[in-house]
Order: structure tokens, then sequence, then C-alpha cells
């Protein structure tokens, strides 16, 4: 690599930033644990309503809130909602041994399992749902049965592939339309606690098409009294039919989550990959954030150190345009949390350095998506775009009321960092989630020359563009309905300034 070809920014740079996710659980949920995952890297603590009790999630948060104000630095807490998940009920002993081509009856009526031919399930009504040649899929997909015979109270199933199963294992039904409201009663409880207690993100389970989410967008107005939604959704995408209809649902959410747990069991693994890729790519196209989640450091739930797979897996993600990583049991339960989240940072960190080095190597060229008509703020955006690349600015500071702009200049494919000004916490924890913005809290900010000044400061201060650099400054203006406008500065910061 010659000289000219080397990196601008190296890997210790702060200047992008893909944001890690942890998922808290006792592993991790004590205080000093939090906060050396919050020095780690972790941008989102993630609560995992699946598990605990509205107690131990409201003991977390506030140890959260506590660790971020005493670090100063913002935490964002998201809450994923259960959704429709179907579990074994409670199976006696160890577990029971499903030998493969034996029987095995699902009935209603079954609230503990004795012996390993007659089975229940949560969710009562899937014996009314289920239909001949259905595929039950026990403990992520280890166990696989298939329906042979159906009845008003059973259904009877062969085992195609054998093993135990114990105690509140999950269930998955791919073939099966899961007769439900959604959100669940038990969603909807949940959802009015993260209302109460203003979490910054709220992940939906299981969402099957863009009318879950509106229905959840519903309540969560009532909840709060309000007209507009007031926490942002992000629909976790991990049944068949939510691919079918990803583009409708984009049109309805906040951000996409691609769950690989659930998906991988719902459809062949083989085509989890490339499910990715295409919700990326939607996401791309609907200017959404989009975070890739599980299993991403799986190895070090036991080991210190990952595997090569797993790096890459990460690394990949992020060459991809992943707004966010997500650690689940890695942190939730894992041997090394902290470990693997600055494992996670090293990896994130490295292949963004990577991925601008080589973005100066083949010219920075900005790429726009290939949209035939865009609607005002994203034409300006685009603009904005331009005007640093041109300028060759080292970054763009935009002031964001509701953390709107600071996501559409994120979008960018040459990875122009971004540092988003807010005077609203909340606005400032949610633009946590977006690639390459890093939100700055303050309690008041000036208007015109004065805010360019803050920002030289701040720029500088930061160490991100110095005497003879260029920057980009941007503020939304109010305007019409169906009307955009913003005010753009390119500006040189002077030796004397
Ligand atoms: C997943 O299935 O990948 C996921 C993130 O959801 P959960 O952890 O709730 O199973």
């Amino acid at each position: 690599m010659s000289n000219e070809s080397m990196p601008r920014f190296d890997a210790s740079a702060e200047h992008f930033r893909t944001a890690i996710i942890a998922t808290v659980g006792p592993a991790s949920r004590d205080a000093e644990t939090l906060g050396r995952l919050i020095d780690a890297g972790v941008n989102i603590i993630r609560l995992n309503f699946s598990h605990g009790t509205e107690q131990e999630h409201e003991a977390t948060l506030k140890s959260v809130r506590a660790v971020a104000r005493e670090r100063g630095v913002p935490v964002a807490v998201l809450g994923d909602l259960p959704g429709p998940k179907i579990r074994l009920v409670e199976v006696e002993g160890d577990g029971v041994d499903l030998m493969e081509g034996a029987e095995v009856s699902f009935q209603r009526s079954c609230t503990r399992v004795t012996s390993a031919d007659v089975l229940g399930c949560t969710m009562s009504g899937m014996v009314d749902w289920v239909q001949t040649d259905h595929r039950v899929l026990i403990n992520d997909g280890q166990v696989r049965l298939r329906v042979m015979q159906t009845s008003a109270d059973a259904f009877v199933c062969r085992v195609e592939v054998g093993g135990r199963v114990s105690s509140h294992k999950g269930v998955n039904l791919p073939d099966t339309e899961l007769d439900i409201d959604m959100p669940t009663s038990r969603d909807r409880d949940l959802a009015a606690w993260a209302v109460d207690h203003q979490l910054d993100w709220l992940a939906m389970s299981f969402v099957r098409t863009a009318a879950d989410v509106d229905a959840l967008d519903a309540h969560l107005k009532q909840c709060a009294k309000v007209s507009t939604r007031p926490i942002p959704i992000i629909a976790k995408m991990e049944v068949p039919v939510a691919i079918e209809h990803a583009r409708d649902i984009a049109a309805s959410v906040d951000a996409m989550m691609v769950a690989r747990g659930d998906l991988g069991v719902e459809l062949d693994l083989a085509e989890v990959p490339a499910v990715q890729k295409h919700l990326m790519s939607i996401c791309r196209d609907a200017d959404l954030p989009c975070i890739v989640a599980t299993q991403m450091l799986e190895s070090m739930i036991e080991a210190p150190t990952p595997t090569r797979a797993e790096a890459s897996d990460v690394a990949n993600a992020v060459f991809d345009g992943a707004d966010a990583v997500m650690l689940s049991g890695e942190t939730a339960v894992g041997r090394y949390p902290v470990e693997t989240v600055e494992v996670m940072r090293r990896i994130t960190r490295t292949t963004e350095a990577g991925m601008r080095s080589m973005n100066l190597v083949s010219g920075g060229d900005l790429e726009l998506p290939q949209r035939q008509i865009h609607g005002g703020e994203v034409a300006l955006t685009h603009g904005v775009w331009a005007a640093a690349i041109d300028s060759d600015a080292r970054c763009i500071i935009v002031r964001s009321h509701t953390g709107a702009w600071a996501r559409r200049l994120s979008r960018n494919n040459v990875l122009l960092p971004v540092l988003a000004f807010a005077d609203d916490s909340r606005t400032v924890r949610r633009m946590l989630l977006y690639r390459g913005v890093t939100p700055v809290y303050f309690e008041e900010l000036p208007e015109g020359p004065d805010l360019w000044s803050l920002a030289e400061r701040e720029v500088r201060s930061r160490g991100w563009a110095g005497d003879g650099d260029h920057v980009v400054l941007v503020t939304g203006s109010p305007v019409r309905a169906g009307d955009a406008a913003a005010s753009v500065v390119v500006h040189r910061l002077d030796a004397a300034s």
C-alpha cells in the first residue's frame, strides 16, 4: 500500500461509529459491570422483556441511567417486547427424550409434561391453527416434528429429528399462521411500562405485517395520550411472512433488526445471510437504521476470544452498512461480557478505518440511491453530502431537534461522520442508533454564528478538524408542510479563530 492510500483516520479515532447494543442479564446488570460495559463501548442497553420482571427491569434501568450520568455519556435503553413466543409448559425433571420416528401428541389441556408421548405449550390456540404437514420446531429447531393428524383438542406429530426437550423451551411453527392479536396483552402491559419509564427505543418481536406495527403505534399513543409516536419502534424481522412484507413494514417503523436467532429457525439457516443483505438493502432504500443481531460473538459466552468467523461476521455487518451490532447471551449470561464488548469495538473501529481507507483509494465517490424522485428533505441531504465531499470536509455538524436530519445525513456511503447537537436528552439517546452519528447534549443551544462558534470549538477539542480544514454545518428550518429548507454553511477553520 502506498503512502497516498494509507487510511486518513486510524482505528482509535472516534469519528465514525457503529453502535454496540448489549443485552443485560444476570452477568451484567450490576452497576459496576454496566459501567465497564459502557466504558468498553456500549451505546445502547437492551432490556429483554422475555426474561425478568418489571421490578428487575426498573432496577436495571435506574442503574443504567445513574451510571451514564456519572460518566457524562449518553446511553440509550431499548426495551424488547417478547411477542407471541410459544414455549413448552413445565417438563418434569431434566426433560424427556423424543425419539426419531415416535409419535407425540400436543394436547390443549396439558399443563405439565410427564412423558415423551404428550406435550403441552403456553399458547393453547396452537391446537386450532396447525394443519397436517406443518413443522413444529422445538429448542431453536434442534428437535423437529411434523404434524400428521389434527383434532379439536390435540394434534399428533411424528418426530423427524429427535432429542431432549425440557421446561419452557421455545416452539416455532414456521408453516402456521397464528391467529393472534398483536401486540399481545403482555406486550401491551410492557409497552405501557416503556412509555411510563421513557425508554428510548422499543423493539417488537414476531412482527408479521405493517398492521402489527400500526396496532402497537396506536397503543403507545393511547398510553402516552399523545398524537405522535412517543417511542420509536424497531421491527424485529424473524418470521418468513415479515420478510415478504418487509418494504411495507419499513414504511411504518423507525428501525429494523435482523433477528437471526428466530430467523435461523423459521427459515433454512442457509437463507439467513441473503435475507440479512436483503433487509439491509431495504433499510438503505428507506433511510432506516438497521441492527444486526444474535450470535455475533456467541463463542465468547464461554471463551475469552471469538472465532475468526465471528470476527468476520461483525466486520461484514459494518461493511454492509449496519447501524448497530447487537450482543445477546454474550453480555446477558456470558462469562466475559466486558471482554466481548472490547473485542466487538475493536472489530468495528478497525473495519470502519479500513473502509475509510478503501473509500479514499477509490476516490471517495458518493453514490446516491437509485431512486428517481426524492422528497425535499432527501434531496437537500444529497446536496449537503455533495457540499461536504466537494469541500473535502472533515465532518458534518447538524443541529437536530428530533434526530431526523442526523439520521438522513448519516446514510452516506463515504463514511462522513456526523456530529449532532440537540438540547433534548431523549433525542440525543435515540441518535445513538444512527451509524456514524456522535450525538452531543447541550442544555441550551445558541442560534446562528454563535452555534457555528460552538461547533468549531467542539470539533477542535475532539481533534476532528484543525486549522485550514473545512466542516459543513447544517440546521433544518421549519417551513410549510411538504416543503423542506435547511441552512447549510461550508465553514473553514482559520488559524486565528
Ligand atoms: C433473535 O431471535 O435473534 C432475537 C434477537 O430475539 P430474541 O433474543 O428475543 O429471541
